[in-house]
């Protein structure tokens, strides 16, 4: 069985990892069948699951009338309506959002696409949307989000990069709710203490995100976060000291 890749900090990958290999032990003769059908309006994906005797399968079906004949990288091609920052297309009055443009295919993409496209045919004068910084969430268990640059990005494009981790295995709430598995990094620019981005794995880290995309909306900085009041005892906590830990300053560890 392979690793899960779906995550661009490795730490949080091997962590998922460590979960599913202690806890999916059991998980015998474990197949995943990819196929795909091609019915002309509709072509759906499905993925065949077989544990302990138990057959599940389930189907992703995505609609494209000029699917048929087409390879998947011209299936993909078909999305690719090019827009500017205002969500405009060459022709003139022209607006494109969501799945149909090239960027993620998310719904909180999609509709805070809408939003500027919206506005700037109200004549306002938008925000383009900041691409570096769209949450990701993965519902599985533990709980994945992320919003903002891994670590071994912010590398890739030259930064000088620190880094801060807390684990809820040293949290009050996390044990509380016993449910101590997973850590917050928060990935920072050294130079300005900027956070670049927030990835968690761990209880409700869907959820905890929301103050991970608070912090890079507004450029905050590592100190900026870590001196922010948390209430007690929470998971939010834990976004808190990873961000103190950026310099050292983790209160409980
Ligand atoms: C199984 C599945 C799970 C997903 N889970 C998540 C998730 O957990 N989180 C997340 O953020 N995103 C998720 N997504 C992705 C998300 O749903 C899409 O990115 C988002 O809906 C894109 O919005 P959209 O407006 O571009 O397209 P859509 O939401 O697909 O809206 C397009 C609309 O246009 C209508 N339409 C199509 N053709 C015509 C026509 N000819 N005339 C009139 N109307 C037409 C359709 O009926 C539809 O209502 C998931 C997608 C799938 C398939």
């Amino acid at each position: 069985m392979g690793r899960y890749k779906y995550h661009d900090d490795w730490e949080i990958s091997y962590q998922y990892d460590c979960h599913f290999f202690v806890k999916c032990r059991s998980l015998k003769d474990a197949l995943w069948i990819a196929s795909l059908i091609d019915d002309n309006s509709l072509i759906t994906v499905h993925a065949d699951c077989e544990h302990d005797g138990v057959k599940t399968t389930a189907h992703v079906g995505i609609r494209i009338r000029e699917a048929r004949g087409k390879s998947i990288s011209e299936i993909i091609e078909l999305f690719d309506i090019q827009v500017d920052e205002y969500m405009r297309t060459a022709e003139p009055g022209v607006y494109a959002i969501g799945d149909v443009v090239p960027t993620a295919w998310l719904a909180h993409v999609a509709s805070k696409e809408g939003c500027v496209a919206a506005e700037h045919i109200a004549g306002r004068d938008p925000q383009p949307i900041n691409y570096d910084r769209i949450p990701n969430c993965t519902y599985c268990e533990p709980e994945i989000g992320s919003v903002g640059l891994s670590e071994a990005k912010a590398k890739e494009r030259g930064y000088d990069v620190k880094v801060g981790k807390f684990p809820f295995s040293a949290l009050a709430k996390a044990k509380i709710l016993g449910e101590t598995e997973g850590f917050v990094k928060v990935v920072t620019k050294a130079e300005y203490d900027e956070v670049l981005g927030v990835h968690i794995i761990g209880p409700q880290a869907t959820d905890l995100l929301a103050e991970a995309c608070v912090a890079l909306g507004l450029e905050a900085t590592a100190e900026e976060l870590g001196r922010i009041m948390h209430a007690h005892p929470t998971l939010s906590e834990a976004v808190m000291e990873a961000a103190e830990a950026v310099h050292g300053m983790a209160t409980s560890i």
